[in-house]
């Protein structure tokens, strides 16, 4: 396996997962740090769950890799029992939830089938992509 650069890293999102119960904190939180980054975007509430890999009601923080190093430790000392999945934006959206993913707080089980079987198949035409070109390279 080859090493990953992290210039493949165009951004991040953090999903701040939540219930009824802890809802009320999920707002103070999304307040918070609409005040303190600014040009972080914050997506809507999603009560409705699951709702794509997400099997939890959450709303999504997407932040510039610059903002990382603030934003990610400052939820850390605030989740006050929330679970937040952090992952990187590189393009595949699959791998990003499935490879490099980091959680703050427990880990919830992600529904990535759906995603994972067009990456499959994405990877499958890669691989005979990658067989023709070596194959008319030998020619
Ligand atoms: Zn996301």
């Amino acid at each position: 396996m080859e090493f990953r650069p992290k210039e493949k890293i165009k951004g991040y999102h953090v999903h701040i997962y939540y219930d009824g119960a802890s809802k009320q904190w999920a707002g103070h939180l999304r307040r918070e740090i609409a005040k303190r980054w600014p040009e972080a975007v914050i997506g809507r509430w999603r009560d409705k769950a699951p709702q794509g890999p997400h099997p939890v009601s959450h709303f999504q923080v997407a932040f510039r890799t610059e903002l990382f190093s603030e934003l990610v430790p400052w939820l850390a000392l605030n989740r006050n029992g929330l679970s937040m999945l952090v992952h990187t934006n590189t393009g595949d959206g699959y791998e990003d939830h499935a490879f490099y993913d980091m959680w703050i707080g427990p880990s919830v089980e992600l529904r990535l089938d759906g995603m994972r079987a067009s990456w499959e198949k994405r990877q499958e035409e890669k691989k005979k992509e990658k067989q023709a070109a070596n194959d008319s390279e030998a020619a």
